[in-house]
């Protein structure tokens, strides 16, 4: 491991210059058509073809090519009752989770966990560009943060780590942290029993009350990773996670990236969220041919698998849903075409498309009203038993659907070369 990282330091700016990804090489085009493009970016590994960029470019270009007339929520479009909200909202979450109640997948809880099922062979990739589709905004939401591993009990993570003295440096940062912020607190509070005026006290009880709260969220995340250090049981938990995303992220199909580099992890990140359970793939597939043979341009992609951790780190699940249903990215199985850029005709060509697949029971769909068409797809080809939708909808907390996606601002944010 020493030397993995005396190795990360020397390499260390040739695997930020190289790490470049789906999104992220996304990202150098957007930026390369606003100004000259970054000559240190333009060599995505994960497209070995040397025009990849180009390739990218043109793709984006053609996403985003003015249509000179309403598009998106503006097409006046005819939505077909296969892709609208069953009378009982909830139904369409119900679905989803009772396709899980029937086949049970397993949920990546974090990256180590996902990573795991793909090496064995339950996922498979979604290249960020081919013939017929682009990625566009996956994983957007990865941060460059060190890797975690979701402690499900307490609903929070806590940072991979390589032994027991790494794990007590750590919690002793945390607790530092801890005192600091309560330091800051006591501080605060001086402050405001001195401070006269409405607006002050007002501003002060504000950062008070926030302080107060940092505190609170730091002391939380040193306890729950004290209660690993010096556990065995516990530590080996988060000791082998970090070995096998180490591992993992050495070779991913042929491109390595470095866990120690925060250029590199968040690359990394975004590559395992590239990812889907075959069925649904060969679904993504069928759709973006059709779409592209008929409109000569690539379907954007904006989501794929999910883990529960990114799925929290989204925030789109309120807290009786989670407990309830099971948020249908995180099968692997869903998937969302991004349509803001799109012509009446080339939505209604698509809701045709979709709305037939559903007409056949293979998928289930919704064109959701903030740019986004989501399809989720079953995985042997038919529903769920109708019993376990019914039993899904009787739980409490069944809730509607209401998904987070990258905005198109978020997705232009990262335009910004990430140096
Ligand atoms: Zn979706």
């Amino acid at each position: 491991m020493r030397q993995l990282q005396r190795m990360s330091k020397r390499t260390y700016s040739a695997i930020a210059i190289i790490s470049v990804l789906a999104a992220a090489a996304l990202v150098v085009v957007l930026a390369a058509r606003r100004g000259p493009a970054t000559p240190a970016s333009i060599e995505p590994p994960v497209i070995s073809n040397p025009n990849s960029v180009d390739l990218l470019r043109e793709a984006a270009s053609k996403i985003e090519e003015d249509r000179n007339e309403p598009v998106g929520r503006r097409a006046k479009v005819e939505i077909p009752l296969e892709l609208r909200h069953y009378s009982d909202h909830r139904r369409f979450l119900a679905v989803q989770t009772a396709e899980w109640e029937e086949h049970k997948f397993e949920i990546p809880h974090d990256f180590a966990q996902l990573a795991d099922q793909i090496s064995r062979g339950e996922l498979m990739e979604v290249k960020p560009l081919n013939d017929d589709y682009i990625l566009y905004g996956v994983g957007w939401k990865a941060t460059d943060e060190p890797l975690t591993h979701f402690d499900q009990a307490a609903g929070r993570s806590t940072p991979l780590i390589r032994n027991n003295a790494e794990c007590e440096a750590e919690r002793d940062r945390l607790t530092a942290n801890v005192t600091r912020l309560t330091e800051h607190i006591k501080d605060m509070r001086k402050q405001l029993a001195k401070a006269r005026g409405r607006g002050v006290r007002a501003g002060l009880s504000r950062q008070a009350r926030e302080a107060k709260e940092s505190a609170e969220s730091a002391a939380k995340e040193r306890d729950l990773l004290d209660s690993y250090c010096g556990n065995p049981r516990r530590l080996s938990i988060l000791t082998t996670e970090y070995e096998t995303l180490a591992k993992f992220a050495a070779n991913l199909a042929g491109d390595s990236y470095d866990p120690t580099s925060a250029a590199s992890l968040r690359a990394f990140k975004v590559r395992l969220l590239s990812f889907l359970r075959p069925e649904a793939k060969t679904v993504l597939e069928q759709i973006a041919h059709g779409y592209k043979k008929e409109f000569n341009r690539p379907l954007p992609i904006t989501s794929l698998v999910r883990t529960e951790e990114y799925q929290r780190h989204l925030r789109e699940t309120n807290r009786s849903a989670a407990a309830n249903a099971t948020p249908p990215h995180t099968m692997g199985l869903a998937f969302d075409v991004y349509y803001h850029f799109m012509s009446a005709a080339e939505q209604s060509f698509l809701m045709a498309e979709i709305g037939r697949m559903k007409d056949a029971g293979r998928i289930e769909a919704l064109r959701e009203t903030r740019d986004h068409i989501h399809v989720f797809v079953f995985a042997d080809g038919k529903p769920p038993r109708e019993d376990l939708i019914v039993a899904s909808l009787a739980k409490p907390g069944a809730a509607g659907f209401k998904e987070k996606h990258a905005s198109r601002n978020a997705v232009r944010l990262r335009g910004k070369p990430a140096s």
